[in-house]
């Protein structure tokens, strides 16, 4: 479990992760997050859109785990009934009926998606695609792939996972070139601890990156919020006592409050560059 706790605040609450964590005991004058956002970056939430023209289960997936789910269905008439109208007719009412299924799965999804950042559509068929269409342009816009399934398959959730991850492999690939292309021509990039701490304290952070597991032992001024690597009894600039703080977990907090998106990333490049850099919003 995670328990962030504070006597002064008379703050707990305790989150049992994905996955079992490596013990540790922190105290700070904030929750220390870091831990935390690389396992949420690891396993992110993902939702899963199961249907074809009559039946849809709306999934909230975390690492192999069902977190909500919601089933909707509809009576839709299949066969040509005896009597009472034409074939025509007939077609007309039931592709009626079945887009006002989709618009009904379409508004469930809006609101149980709402809080994941990519969505998988799967069914047999072309159901899936017609379904797509009714889907906002929001929730259109984080569908990252289809699944080729029929209804009843049991076994569609580690599919739909390996296509989310390949999918975020993919755009954080496409982040890190972007980050070096601007650090090359001295853009909306900063790297290192120094430049990256002053641009994460401004909110100028969009993408901060991090080496994954990456620890630099430093200070803080609660007095000041200033934040260096290295030692130091007292600040340099306004000459309070200072805390000693992983300067990594710092700038996580300051990039979080400012809406930055933290990526762990396991890249050389990055490595070189001081294993911590940013996209920037400003400059
Ligand atoms: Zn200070």
């Amino acid at each position: 479990v995670i328990i962030f706790a504070s006597h002064v605040n008379s703050f707990f609450k305790a989150y049992k992760p994905p996955v079992s964590v490596e013990s540790q005991l922190v105290v700070d004058t904030s929750p220390y997050i870091k831990p935390l956002m690389q396992l949420l970056d690891e396993y992110e939430s993902f939702g899963l859109i199961l249907l074809d023209t009559h039946r849809a289960r709306i999934y909230v997936v975390n690492h192999d785990k069902i977190e909500t789910s919601k089933r909707l269905s509809k009576d839709i008439m299949n066969r040509h009934r005896k009597g009472g109208c034409s074939q025509a007719r007939f077609q007309r009412l039931r592709r009626g009926a079945i887009n006002a299924f989709f618009k009904e799965v379409s508004d469930a999804a809006e609101h149980l998606l709402s809080e994941v950042k990519r969505v998988v559509v799967a069914g047999p068929g072309t159901a899936k695609d017609e379904f797509i269409e009714y889907l906002t342009d929001d929730l259109k816009k984080r569908v990252v792939g289809k699944i080729d399934v029929d209804f009843d398959e049991k076994d569609v959730l580690p599919a739909a996972e390996e296509t989310v991850i390949e999918d975020k492999k993919h755009s954080v690939l496409k982040k890190l070139d972007v980050f070096k292309k601007e650090v090359l021509r001295d853009g909306l990039a900063v790297y290192g601890v120094e430049e990256t701490v002053a641009a994460a304290r401004n909110g100028q952070i969009n993408f901060l990156f991090v080496l994954k597991d990456l620890k630099i032992k430093g200070w803080i001024c609660e007095h000041c919020q200033a934040v260096e690597p290295g030692e130091t009894r007292n600040c340099p600039y306004c000459g309070k006592p200072t805390s000693e703080v992983d300067v990594i977990e710092e700038v996580i907090e300051f990039a979080e409050r400012t809406d930055g998106e933290i990526v762990f990333v396991d890249d050389d490049t990055l490595k070189e560059l001081g294993g911590i850099g940013g996209l920037l919003r400003f400059k």
